[in-house]
């Protein structure tokens, strides 16, 4: 019960957020998906317009594709979440500018810090620059960072049309299955 006061005492102060620029194009925050107890945290890039006018992350086209990475690990619903580097859309889809990932990373981390996930997975460059803005990571990258178990995979968006990259991220994410079973 704990738990829930205060993860939804950090959405509401998302929703109130107005310490960046972004909150003047706003239609909704999008903050959250999924499970209030995952063993594994998706980290996505930033609110797309689908996102933008339901404030659910993930909810067009990637994420679909995320769907079907999630039924790839076989990750019941009680065992994922996913969030973004920064919960307002940029104005027509642009990448989050530096100074919006860091007045949003606070969020970040308190988010990370209540769901308490025992693997972290950045979905793409965006969620590494957020995430760990002073080390890099390479696709298929693997590391402990700040005592929290990381990989990196390609965005779901970047699967679209690139099929060869979905063969890799599948044989990938089946060589590090023992890391959430
Ligand atoms: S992107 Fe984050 S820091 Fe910027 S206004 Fe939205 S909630 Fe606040």
């Amino acid at each position: 019960m704990m738990l829930n006061n205060e993860l939804s005492a950090i959405e509401d102060a998302i929703r109130d957020c107005q310490r960046c620029e972004l909150h003047e194009t706003v239609t909704n925050k999008v903050i959250r998906k999924g499970s209030d107890d995952p063993k594994v945290l998706f980290i996505g890039e930033a609110p797309g317009k689908n996102e933008d006018e339901t404030g659910v992350p993930f909810c067009g086209r990637a994420g679909t594709i995320l769907d079907e990475i999630i039924g790839y690990m076989d990750l019941p619903d009680e065992d994922w979440a996913v969030v973004n580097t920064v919960k307002c859309r940029p104005p027509k889809n642009r990448n989050p500018h530096k100074m919006e990932l860091q007045s949003c990373k606070p969020f970040l981390i308190k988010q990370i810090e209540l769901l308490d996930p025992d693997l972290i997975i950045l979905l793409g460059n965006t969620a590494q620059k957020a995430f760990c803005p002073d080390h890099p990571l390479e696709w298929g990258a693997t590391e402990m960072i700040e005592d929290r178990c990381i990989l990196k995979i390609y965005h779901p968006a970047a699967l679209i049309y690139t099929r060869s990259r979905r063969v890799d991220q599948y044989r990938f994410l089946d060589e590090q299955r023992h890391l959430w079973q």
